[in-house]
């Protein structure tokens, strides 16, 4: 029998980030890996999402989705991200953020294009360009400032790209885009006439007073940016899968039409709930997520560093990249296991978010837990330089 599987998934594995989720699951061990996000989710989205049950909001919805729900989307783009936006041409709720992600690629590009990745890079981004037949280009940026080199990214861009993928705050690297950095890939997608497909998931999970910066701000960006997001983490409901695409109206309608024959729609009692939070939850649960989150960042870190693995700090975003060389593993593999063996613990290899060598000494940590099983993942780690 010839090969039954198309090349196009030829060489795509299961995400390292779900392997060591199962690996956790078998050893029963505290999960620093996948970015669950074991935080509760708001009374509000729950009680959303239950009456519409009740209520029997059970059939398909418009596939950019639920009126109430786009409409809540683009009070806060305006208000939150300073984007303009209309609620009716240039929203799409989509199956998650990755849902956006992936519709916005096959609308977007054809096979044979070229992308831009910063790398480390969300290994789902790069997974759906290669599915895609779209040919990754990369710009490194290495620890601990993740410094954005503007030539190499010029360098990046050839008369294929079409795209260039930002992921601010970003995951793994926690790295928060500057206004500067911003300007660089503007002007970039502006000279060469790209679109800029960026992925603002954690938006609100800022520290250390930073700015979130949404790159359609720039001059000349809103017509050329495709803003992801969604509720995933801000809600902690990475199971309900509730994201969105903002786009001006052209690629709107493209993201919308493939996201349709994708999933018809994101699950319409959900959308129910999350537009009934965006529309109660006082302004003060969005801010309020920065605190949160840097106490438990600063609580992990310090937790590493104990440990004898260095965190590089991040800016934004729920997880942190540390060096596992201290663990005396031939890789990243062999050191996320060997943790997970001597501690319970579960990370993520650097290999997942990065092509090669460079990842191999990497492993990345979760902080989305609540703090008495944080506390308990964080004793065990100090206790590997014992
Ligand atoms: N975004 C999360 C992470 O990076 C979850 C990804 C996933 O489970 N596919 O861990």
């Amino acid at each position: 029998m010839r090969k039954p599987t198309a090349k196009r998934i030829s060489g795509l594995v299961q995400s390292p980030i779900r392997a060591m989720t199962r690996a956790c699951l078998r050893v029963n061990g505290i999960n620093l890996g996948q970015g669950v996000c074991h935080m509760p989710a708001p009374d509000a989205v729950r009680e959303g999402a239950i009456a519409a049950i009740r209520e029997g909001k059970a059939l398909y919805s418009k596939f950019e989705g639920i009126d109430e729900l786009r409409t809540a989307i683009a009070d806060r783009v305006r208000g939150y991200n300073r984007i303009p936006c209309d609620p009716d041409r240039e929203v799409v709720v989509t199956v998650g953020s990755s849902g956006a992600f992936v519709s916005a690629v096959l609308a977007l590009t054809d096979p044979g294009d070229e992308a831009v990745l910063f790398e480390p890079y969300y290994g789902y981004h790069y997974n759906t360009l290669l599915v895609a037949g779209v040919t990754p280009r990369f710009v490194t940026m290495t620890p601990p400032d993740w410094k954005l080199d503007a030539r190499a990214l010029a360098a990046a861009v050839n008369d294929k790209t079409r795209l260039l993928v930002v992921n601010t705050p970003a995951n793994p690297s926690g790295k928060v885009f500057s206004r500067a950095d911003l300007d660089a890939i503007a002007k970039l997608c502006r000279d060469r006439d790209l679109v800029a497909v960026t992925d603002e998931i954690y938006e609100y999970i800022l520290f250390d007073g930073r700015e979130h910066v949404s790159l359609a701000t720039l001059p000349g960006m809103r017509e050329r940016t495709v803003t992801i997001s969604g509720l995933s983490k801000t809600f902690a409901i990475t199971g309900w899968r509730i994201g969105y695409a903002i786009a001006a109206e052209e690629m709107a309608r493209g993201i919308g039409l493939v996201s349709d024959l994708l999933n018809v729609c994101p699950p319409t009692p959900l959308q129910h709930g999350v537009a009934h939070a965006m529309r109660t939850l006082p302004d003060d649960y969005f801010t309020g997520l920065r605190h949160k989150y840097q106490a438990k960042r600063d609580r992990l870190c310090a937790a590493l560093q104990d440990g004898g693995l260095s965190p590089f700090e991040p800016e934004g975003a729920y997880y942190v990249l540390a060096d596992s060389s201290s663990l005396d593993a031939h890789d990243d593999q062999a050191a996320a296991d060997k943790l997970l063996e001597r501690t319970g613990v579960a990370s993520v290899p650097g290999r997942a978010f990065y092509r090669e060598a460079e990842g191999k000494r990497l492993v990345r940590f979760c902080f989305a837990l609540e703090d008495p099983l944080l506390d308990e993942a964080c004793v065990r780690l100090r206790a590997l330089r014992r």
